[in-house]
């Protein structure tokens, strides 16, 4: 075989040892971003518990201020009823207490609801909380291996790169770049066998007079309808 060609599959071949890292490493990436994913939805859980408890305890909060609010009001009717000298007038004050009496009522057995829905809301934060946790906990194994698993390819890979460089030393210039120009493109690869009497790339049929120089493999020769190099495999 022509030492060009010898030299360009040498380079083709560290080339495929890249492509297979670089995809075990893009492996990877599914499972990280289903990890990130479960976490991501924990934690909005979480977010929204925690939006329930704060909102809960506003409640309660604006609650508190509205009976307190009721209760001076009530005080002050109060007052104004030891200094009242009217009877139309004290009836007036006394149903005035009465009915506020029943309103104050109401509001306090609703801020009663409202302390129980805070402790709730609260609960339910603390459990979100735990299951957030659990759930790091469980993924931190995993994550490891994998970060260990990506550290490792990534060593290779650069190992890899390094081979790759040196080989592509090896290539004369022009046909190194040459080589780059068909990668560019859309063949995953820049060499093909001849496959019968075809491209084995794109498997149009490679007119005989090329096909007589890929088989002497004295020159480089390309594919007319794909542009990648046909080169002859001996069995
Ligand atoms: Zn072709």
């Amino acid at each position: 075989m022509h030492a060009d060609l010898e030299a360009l599959l040498n380079l083709q071949e560290h080339d495929k040892a890249v492509i297979a890292i670089e995809a075990e490493l893009a492996a990877f990436n599914p499972e990280l971003a289903a990890l990130d994913a479960e976490l991501a939805q924990a934690q909005a859980e979480l977010d929204g518990a925690r939006k329930g408890a704060q909102d809960a305890e506003l409640r309660r909060a604006e609650l508190e201020g509205k009976i307190e609010s009721y209760r001076v009001m009530q005080e002050r009717r109060r007052q104004r009823l030891e200094w009242v000298r009217g009877a139309k007038e004290a009836s007036t004050l006394m149903a005035e207490l009465d009915l506020a009496r029943t309103v104050l009522a109401k509001e306090e057995a609703e801020w009663m609801r409202s302390a129980d829905r805070v402790q709730e809301a609260e609960r339910r934060a603390a459990e979100v909380e735990r299951l957030v946790e659990e759930a790091r906990t469980a993924q931190a194994s995993r994550r490891e291996a994998i970060a260990a698993g990506q550290a490792a390819s990534a060593e290779r890979l650069a190992e890899a790169r390094r081979r790759r460089d040196q080989a592509a030393g090896g290539v004369r210039r022009p046909l190194l770049q040459q080589y780059e120009r068909i990668r560019r493109g859309r063949a995953p690869l820049a060499l093909y066998p001849l496959h019968g009497e075809a491209c084995g790339h794109c498997y149009t049929a490679v007119p005989l007079h090329r096909r007589q120089d890929i088989l002497n493999g004295q020159s480089v020769t390309t594919c007319e309808a794909c542009g990648v190099i046909v080169y002859h495999a001996p069995d």
